[in-house]
């Protein structure tokens, strides 16, 4: 029954929400769309989500919930429409809980930079459950919903889903609407499900998926039917794994790789990925800069506080930075090389998947650190050296439980060629069956 599943997670948050501070607004109306949908299962009309509990990152817009970004630049600021992906969402009625917590911004991976407070990993309390969507995996992982939608622009997605234990989807850009959605970096932003398993997570990217009219960056491509996977070419890289600061993590990837071709007869082929050691200098200018740009519509008369002053202190770093790389005088140096950068790393990915179906490669280079510790911005940025060649490729990607080290959980990638999330999925399919049969 929907209402008892909605009851179930609002009572899960009612308990440990005050120590995880994964949401940080209920829906109110929860309960009673609930019962519509209940309603219109009877009646034999329900959408592809009924009965499946959804949470939303807080820079979703929403109409009449917070959409704050977790910063107190927007703290009073209320959606006043739905995103492309929510009325996806409502139409195929899914119940939306809540907004999720989440680093300022989408900036941030370790769900640290919030202005309501860090979240905790459900799963490793003591640790940080990644970011920035780090509300959005930690609601699941807490059992507070059963997908959340988060947003990946160099990470965001797949990182906390790692340190989380659970399932994450980027789509390729330009499958899902962006519309309705605040732009950390408007090329690269993506949103994409996080679930506890991939058949969750693939229900989802077949209702948010698809042509909008309001983002002219979206294609009109069907998701085909995800099917076993099977007889493929599985790419596998030393130049992600000189690159890995934990040996145990690449142990640990190079097991689950072992086992996901065994179990769909596939072969294992060592690719050359160079450049990807300048994904993350490549990144930031870009980021910086774009997102620079994005914020000068909070300028405190419109919506939201003058952002400069309101804002923490890792998007004031963006902002200022990137100010400073846009001036004239700097004739575009900074943002044209990484476009140069962006474009070889892009073509470097493209040429891999002329040799193999799909890359698989660990998701962060470290294990999550201690919630709290401080780290600086440099060792931050250090967590999506693998993540970030997916979102300048525009490809599709994503994470799957790979196994614990030292207690943390850790998530293993796979990266597909643009518009192959079946391909995608059904490779994370065949990994996850793997990690079942070995619980
Ligand atoms: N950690 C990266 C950053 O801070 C990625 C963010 C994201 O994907 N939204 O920019």
């Amino acid at each position: 029954m929907v209402v008892d599943r909605v009851e179930q997670v609002l009572k899960n948050i009612e308990e440990k929400n005050d120590d995880i501070n994964a949401i940080l607004h209920l829906n109110p109306d929860a309960l009673t769309q609930a019962k519509q949908v209940q309603k219109k299962i009877k009646e034999g009309k329900a959408g592809k989500l009924a009965g499946k509990t959804i949470v939303l990152k807080s820079c979703i817009s929403v109409a009449d919930l917070p959409v704050t970004c977790a910063s107190k630049v927007l703290e009073n600021h209320k959606g006043t429409f739905d995103a492309d992906v929510v009325r996806r969402i409502k139409e195929e009625d899914g119940v939306i809980i809540g907004m999720a917590n989440m680093d300022e911004f989408a900036s941030g991976s370790s769900g640290e930079n919030s202005a309501f407070g860090p979240t905790k990993n459900p799963l490793a309390p003591d640790l940080i459950p990644g970011g920035s969507s780090s509300g959005s995996a930690a609601a699941v992982a807490a059992g507070f919903c059963d997908i959340a939608l988060g947003t990946d622009t160099g990470g965001s997605i797949r990182n906390p889903a790692s340190h989380c234990g659970i399932v994450g989807v980027k789509p390729s850009y330009g499958r899902v609407s962006r519309y309705g959605v605040l732009d950390l970096s408007m090329s690269l932003d993506q949103v994409g499900p996080l679930a506890a398993n991939t058949q969750d997570a693939a229900l989802m990217m077949q209702v948010i998926s698809g042509h909008s009219q309001n983002d002219p960056t979206t294609i009109k491509k069907p998701i085909p039917k995800v099917k076993k996977a099977g007889k493929l070419t599985i790419g596998v890289s030393e130049d992600f794994y000189k690159l890995c600061e934990d040996d145990r993590i690449v142990e640990l990837t190079k097991q689950n790789i072992q086992e996901v071709a065994d179990k769909t007869d596939s072969k294992i082929k060592e690719v050359k990925m160079p450049y990807v050691d300048l994904a993350i200098q490549t990144y930031y200018p870009l980021v910086y800069v774009e997102f620079f740009s994005a914020t000068r519509k909070y300028d405190g008369r419109r919506f939201g506080k003058k952002f400069e002053e309101a804002c923490g202190e890792e998007t004031l770093r963006r902002v200022l930075g990137g100010n400073e790389i846009s001036k004239a005088e700097h004739g575009g140096m900074y943002y044209r090389k990484a476009l140069k950068a962006k474009k070889m790393i892009r073509n470097a990915v493209e040429s891999a998947f002329k040799d193999v179906d799909v890359l698989m490669l660990p998701t962060t280079p470290m294990l999550p650190h201690k919630l709290g510790s401080k780290i600086d911005a440099k060792t931050m940025y250090a967590y999506d050296a693998f993540t970030i060649p997916a979102n300048l490729a525009g490809c599709t990607a994503g994470v799957i439980p790979a196994g614990l080290i030292q207690d943390a959980p850790v998530g293993v990638q796979v990266m597909a060629p643009a518009f192959s999330e079946d391909v995608l999925l059904s490779v994370m399919k065949s990994a996850e069956l793997d990690l079942t049969e070995a619980l």
